[in-house]
Order: C-alpha cells, then sequence, then structure tokens
C-alpha cells in the first residue's frame, strides 16, 4: 500500500513528490506577500519526520547556501521519511540584511510565538506549529554574528541523548552543550518533544567554503545515522569531534587596534598570548592571554576593539566524552552564559 500523502496547510504531498508549500505570514507595507516557503520532500517510504531550517537571524546567510545544496543533493531520491526545509524563516532580516525582525526583536526569544502577538511571535507561531512540531526532529543552520567568525560547531542540550547522538553523526569539529533559553526555538521545539541540532559556522552576510560544506555534509550523515538515507556516498566523519561543555568569552582589555595571533579551530594553553591591542600612536599596546586551557571556537574578524568587546570564544576542552552533568551544566552558567546561538552577552 502506497504511503499516505504529507498535509500541510492545506497542500497534500504524493509519496515519492516533492512541493514548495508558502505558508502566508504578512504583507509588507507596499503590498508584497511575505511567506514562509517550505519544501516538503515526502519520501517514497516511511521513516521519521526531519525539519532543516536557515535564516531565523536574518544576515545568517551561510545556512541558506547550506539549503540550497542540500536540495541538489542526488541522495535525497532514496528519501526515506519526510524532509520539511526552510531556507529562510525570517525572510524580514533575510532582506534587510539584518539580525532582527523590522521591529527589532529577535525572532529566536520568540517562540513559542501567538497569532496574534508582535510579528516575530506571529512568524514564530506559524513556524512552530505548521514545522517544527510536526517533526521528530530538526537542524537550525546559524552563523556568528557580523564581523565574527566561528569554527563550524554543534549545540546541543544538556543531558539530551538524542541531539547528542545526531550531533556526534554531523561530524562537526566541536560540539558544545549551551544551555536552553527561553523563547527559543531549540528550547520550545524540546519542551513539546522536537529535539532541534543547532549547527554553527562562519560568518555573519558572507559564504564559508569549509563551513558550508561542513554544513551540507553533516546534515546529510545525520539523515543517513536516522536511515532516513542510505549510506552510499556519504561517508562518516573522519575525526571524533572536541566536546566542550563551558566555554567564554575572551575581552579586550582596553580599545583600539587589535592583531590576532591564533585562530579558531586551534588550541591553546593557559597564559598564551592569543592577540595584542595597541593605541593608535602605537604607544601603549596590551596583549591578550588565555585565561584558561581550550580551543578557540570564535573570534572578532574586526579589527577595531572596544573596551570589554569579545574577542575569541573559547571553549574548555573535556577530558573523556562523559556523559553531561550537573555540575558541568551550572559550571557553564556561572563562568559567562553561552546560550543557543551566537549572542555575545
Ligand atoms: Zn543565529
Amino acid at each position: 500500500m502506497a504511503r499516505a500523502p504529507f498535509e500541510i496547510a492545506g497542500n497534500r504531498i504524493a509519496a515519492g513528490c516533492f512541493e514548495t508549500v508558502h505558508l502566508p505570514v504578512s504583507i509588507l507595507p507596499d503590498h508584497t506577500p511575505v511567506n514562509l516557503s517550505v519544501q516538503v520532500h515526502h519520501g517514497k517510504r516511511p521513516g521519521p519526520t526531519v525539519f532543516v531550517s536557515a535564516a531565523v537571524h536574518g544576515d545568517e546567510v551561510i545556512g541558506v547556501e547550506i539549503v540550497r545544496r542540500l536540495l541538489r543533493a542526488p541522495q535525497l531520491t532514496a528519501l526515506r521519511g519526510t524532509l520539511l526545509v526552510v531556507p529562510i524563516v525570517n525572510a524580514f532580516g533575510f532582506l534587510n540584511r539584518s539580525r532582527y525582525l523590522p521591529d527589532r526583536r529577535d525572532l529566536n526569544r520568540c517562540f513559542p510565538g501567538h497569532p496574534s502577538g508582535s510579528l516575530g511571535s506571529r512568524l514564530a507561531h506559524i513556524f512552530l506549529n505548521e514545522v517544527v512540531l510536526r517533526c521528530d526532529a530538526g537542524i537550525d543552520l546559524h552563523s556568528a554574528a557580523i564581523h565574527r567568525t566561528n569554527l563550524p560547531q554543534i549545540r546541543v542540550s544538556p543531558r539530551d541523548k538524542t541531539t547528542m547522538a545526531m550531533a556526534m553523526a554531523f561530524g562537526a569539529p566541536v560540539v558544545l552543550t549551551s544551555a536552553l533559553r527561553d523563547g527559543s526555538l531549540r528550547a520550545e521545539a524540546a519542551a513539546r518533544g522536537t529535539s532541534v541540532l543547532l549547527y554553527e559556522a562562519g560568518e555573519g552576510l558572507r559564504f564559508d567554503e569549509l563551513a558550508v560544506r561542513a554544513g551540507v555534509a553533516g546534515i546529510l550523515r545525520v539523515l543517513r545515522s536516522m536511515a532516513m538515507l542510505p549510506a552510499k556516498g556519504i561517508a562518516k566523519a573522519k575525526a571524533a569531534p572536541y566536546l566542550c561543555k563551558s566555554s567564554t568569552w575572551v575581552r579586550a582589555p582596553a580599545g583600539g587596534l587589535l592583531r590576532t595571533f591564533r585562530a579558531e579551530g586551534e588550541t591553546v594553553e593557559t597564559g598564551e598570548v592569543l592577540a595584542s591591542v595597541a593605541d593608535p600612536f602605537g604607544e601603549v599596546e596590551t596583549e591578550i592571554l588565555a585565561p584558561a586551557a581550550g580551543i578557540l571556537i570564535g573570534r572578532a574578524i574586526l579589527p577595531v576593539v572596544n573596551e570589554g568587546d569579545a574577542v575569541f570564544h573559547l571553549a574548555a576542552l573535556s577530558p573523556t566524552a562523559a556523559e553531561d552533568t550537573v555540575e558541568g551544566l551550572a559550571q557553564q552558567l556561572v563562568s559567562d552564559p553561552l546560550f543557543d546561538e551566537d549572542e555575545i552577552i
């Protein structure tokens, strides 16, 4: 017997077919309609339902390119289960090249949303109910903020075995346990039983070939690990990721011109010189030292800093792949909390 069609917002997608469905969100002031466009790939054979989303933050365009390449992957023709792909969640921010919505709200603080709330709240409500909660799991693609870059990394919730298994299959260089923040997609989805993996890589408003390739390969690996895609043509990750349970920001001790001597992906020891800040006359120069050992998972690219600006994002390396502990989480929350996307606090 043929698999039943997938129904979404009044559309029926037959098994073995794919279709792009446009969910109305709003009308812009100039009368241009705004949709949440979802491409539904409904496999011939049964399996899990998974979403892949990008540009929840409108300027994090790297995820949009990852999605574009994913949809061109020949492996998708052998899909089991159902894949819902949303290249641009926050169309408003994408058009404005901005992280935020037009009213300066952050969509990733608007979940679960409400049909009569703010624009962000309405968009969050549509995305959550029409896409996210229809799925067993999802992968949400992000990048660092503008003028910053991230080593490709996966963020998972503490003590969530499903996302940890997905994270290990993904094969990014780093898996970082990070706390769930109220109002975020990840927190709301987790509370309702959908595991969401967050991929962070590259820089805002730019493509980074390595980060794009790592993203496409990682998504295919996760789908393979869930038996949604065949093993053929999808190689497992060559190296195990670094597992990190806490991270901290290394900040500029003074304003000035920044020269960085270490880059993302490098491991450092306590006291190592990471960068130097000098005044424009070159009279006073201050070194920035690593406050602890760890791996650099993000850094500032702009060579002009104010005192207190986050220059490096340093993650502590776990000696073993030990399971998450309450102590680990508590330590992270105390140190300098990093939540579920690259917001600098
Ligand atoms: Zn983001």
